[in-house]
């Protein structure tokens, strides 16, 4: 037998010409669970995070896993049992850390449009911090914990205007995006939340973006970030953490960015050489955490030439896996039985049913594939599961857990009546 990797994702090989995630052949639980099925190696997840322990060995830091990329409550439980704490952006992610067991003090809270009903609910779970974008916020907050008779633990996010070099949809951290304050106005804001009665000042944040594959918007930001501390401090406010958000991109299509060890050596010889190198650091990794760790799993369901294209017809679409027709993302896609059909490799278009030309998931993607077939969507462990919809009235695909030889059923398919479960038929003619 010979075992082949595919670089760039962990756990994912070939043995002989079948396609593994761990030990587990995906052939055959795409035949036991169905199409489209998402799947997800437990180790990969563990390997990712890991990079981020050892590059922050010695140091005082809480890794705080974005949810967004991926909500599934047992991922969540993977993580918070090894120690992480989460980033969320809203009440409903908050009511799914509880439930998968995560500690809501070590969770902070992001997002420009806060309502006072889950800033009362997040204070009610004792969350760790709020993470403020924007003047109007602070007051608002203030008011709701004053009345709650609380302190609401506040950082602000400022707006480092450093450019991440990634696609506008994803880039947060330039002037004329929506999050955050802008530098300029950052000192004036901290004093501004020092004197509200209803806040207690403990950090500052920022996150400049995501899928970023440079070191550098890091290393700008960080100081940019830095002169603020000094700013903030030299008026009198103590910050106690220092939270640089997430970011951090993976390998999609031969990208190469900086291993989060590797990156994290270099930011925190930046904050030791600034003298900050002690003080309590946060980080809100998503995607690197978990996104090289999935699979999509799906079927070519039909052929179909054409005189400038080929399509390949499949089962999972853009509801499924949305990044493509969002951002016009690239996602791999191989064949689970390499060299099972004997066709002549072919170039095709890889869309899915839906009714949208949109609805791609790969562009001229060479391919010997036949009916039947079952293919991987590669990179699906982040934004997808998770930025899903039931667009077309298509349930929502199962979901599994691998670990080692065993698998563990974290989702189970939607079933139809699901989908529209809240959904009330007016009532009859008279
Ligand atoms: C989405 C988000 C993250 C995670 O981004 P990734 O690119 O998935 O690492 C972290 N912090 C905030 C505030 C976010 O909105």
């Amino acid at each position: 037998m010979t075992s082949r990797p595919l670089p760039g994702h962990p756990q994912l090989h070939y043995r002989d010409d079948a396609l593994y995630l761990e030990d587990q052949r995906l052939s055959d639980l795409a035949r036991e669970h169905g199409t489209p099925l998402y799947v997800y190696s437990q180790a990969a997840m563990l390997q990712a995070l890991a990079a981020y322990q050892r590059g922050f060995a010695g140091r005082k830091v809480q890794i705080c896993y974005a949810m967004k990329a991926n909500s599934s409550l047992a991922v969540l439980q993977l993580f918070a049992r090894h120690g992480c704490g989460f980033d969320i952006v809203s009440g409903g992610e908050l009511e799914r850390v509880i439930a998968a067991g995560g500690d809501p003090g070590k969770v902070i809270f992001s997002g420009v449009g806060k309502t006072r009903a889950e800033m009362r609910q997040a204070l009610q779970a004792g969350i760790g911090c709020f993470n403020v974008e924007s003047e109007a916020e602070l007051e608002v907050l203030s008011a709701v914990a004053q009345s709650m008779g609380l302190r609401a633990p506040v950082s602000i996010r400022v707006n480092p205007n450093v450019d991440a070099k990634t696609h506008p949809y994803i880039s947060t951290g330039l002037k004329d995006n929506k999050f955050g304050i802008a530098h300029e106005r950052t000192v004036a804001t901290y004093q501004r939340a020092a004197q509200l009665p209803g806040l207690r000042v403990v950090g500052i944040d920022c996150h400049i973006g995501s899928q970023i594959t440079e070191e550098s918007p890091y290393l700008d930001a960080m100081d940019r970030l830095l002169d603020l501390v000094q700013a903030i401090e030299a008026a009198g406010i103590a910050i106690q953490h220092l939270d640089f958000g997430g970011g951090l991109g993976i390998d999609y299509n031969g990208d190469r960015p900086p291993a989060a060890d590797a990156l994290w050596a270099q930011l925190l010889a930046k904050l030791d050489a600034r003298g900050y190198g002690q003080r309590q650091l946060m980080i809100e990794p998503g995607r690197s955490l978990v996104g090289n760790a999935g699979v999509c799993l799906t079927e070519v369901l039909y052929l179909k030439p054409g005189e400038h294209k080929n399509f390949c017809i499949v089962d999972a679409a853009m509801n499924d896996l949305p990044r493509p027709a969002m951002y016009q993302a690239y996602h791999g896609i191989v064949p689970l039985e390499a060299g099972a059909t004997g066709q002549a490799a072919q170039v095709y278009d890889v869309v899915g049913p839906i009714c949208e030309s949109g609805d791609w998931l790969g562009r001229e993607r060479s391919l010997s594939v036949a009916p039947g077939d079952l293919l991987a969507v590669l990179s699906a462990g982040a934004y997808c599961s998770s930025m899903g919809s039931t667009y077309n009235t298509r349930p929502r695909p199962a979901e599994l857990l691998v670990d080692g030889a065993g698998t563990h059923l974290i989702r189970t398919r939607e079933g139809i009546s699901d989908i529209y479960r809240n959904e009330r038929l007016i009532p009859a003619k008279a």
